[in-house]
């Protein structure tokens, strides 16, 4: 494992005490489900996929805090990763992603009904029948360095009138079909099929660590549970999505570290926009080049670990 760009970040949010929400009424530790009583979607709110990605512990806990309860149908909140998020140390912040394995990336049945006996692949078990329940998940993440937020789905028809309706992050990253090593939690079940209602986004919400991750994680769960009618419109209108047109992009590839020796030919961050046959990395002797004018890096990882994906590749849409 290397890591590059070793200057650490400013560590403007930390870990909240979350042992009040530990006992929740599913039965599962640290989920809530509030019951309107009333016919409606059932929508689900998820922070800590990864376990040092804060923002969407701030935006769980915000709802909690100001108790938002839904007027119709049901909200679930939900914290999903909490032992690797347990796990944080401020002097190695990039370390508590996961425990021993990427909980974003083990959505497929194999591995869900496998033998994998890592206590990430546990707490997916325990969590599954409950996002399965999912007319809406909200996946909230954020970026191991500091570029433009973004909303992520699949180029699915159903998707679109959430996308419009949330409208910022304004860039939009299309992620069609399973590019990564393993299945992400949108992409699970019905979430990944065309023809089945069901609806899941991510939102990359800012650097991990940043207390503004927080203010847009918060703003954008506000329009998601309004998109579902499950706020009031006055609340709602608290939350407004940023002026301007999305830029959208769609990933290409993905690109995984085959060796111990990847390493990024740059200091790259997201978002550059390359030459075509540009050099971007170096796995091992293989140099790997943009495959295209206008290949554009997304999420470049901060940790390189050999066999999972490093970056994503994407091109401009408009
Ligand atoms: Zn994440």
């Amino acid at each position: 494992m290397t890591s590059q760009h070793l200057e650490l970040p400013p560590i403007e949010v930390t870990p909240k005490d979350l042992s009040a929400y530990r006992t929740g009424n599913r039965g599962v530790d640290y989920v809530h489900t509030f019951d309107s009583g009333r016919p409606g979607p059932h929508v689900i709110v998820n922070g800590l996929t990864h376990g040092n990605e804060f923002c969407g512990m701030i935006a769980v806990t915000h709802l909690f805090e100001h108790n938002i309860r839904p007027r119709r149908g049901k909200l679930t909140l939900a914290f999903a990763n909490v032992d690797a998020y347990h796990n944080f140390d401020p002097a190695k912040p990039f370390d508590s992603r996961y425990v021993e394995r990427d909980f974003n990336r083990v959505w497929d049945t194999d591995t869900l009904e496998g033998p994998d006996a890592t206590v990430d692949v546990k707490r997916a078990r325990a969590l599954r029948h409950i996002y399965a329940e999912a007319d809406g998940l909200l996946d909230l993440h954020s970026t191991s360095y500091a570029v433009p937020s973004m909303l992520i789905y699949e180029p699915h028809a159903k998707l679109d009138p959430l996308a419009r309706h949330l409208h910022s992050p304004l860039h939009h990253v299309i992620l069609p079909g399973v590019k990564h090593p393993g299945r992400p939690l949108i992409q699970y079940g019905a979430f990944g099929k065309a023809d089945a209602s069901p609806l899941a986004v991510v939102v990359e919400c800012g650097q991990h660590f940043a207390r503004s991750s927080g203010e847009i994680a918060i703003s954008v769960t506000m329009r998601f549970l309004d998109f579902y009618g499950l706020i009031p419109t006055d609340l709602a209108a608290q939350y407004k999505a940023e002026a301007g047109a999305p830029k959208r992009y769609e990933v290409t590839d993905v690109m995984v570290a085959k060796t111990d020796r990847f390493r990024f030919a740059g200091d790259f961050i997201g978002f550059e926009e390359l030459p075509a046959g540009a050099l971007i990395a170096t796995d091992g002797d293989e140099e790997l080049r943009a495959p295209a004018e206008g290949c554009t890096l997304v999420m470049p990882a901060r940790r390189i670990v050999k066999g999972r994906d490093v970056v994503s590749l994407a091109r401009r849409l408009s």
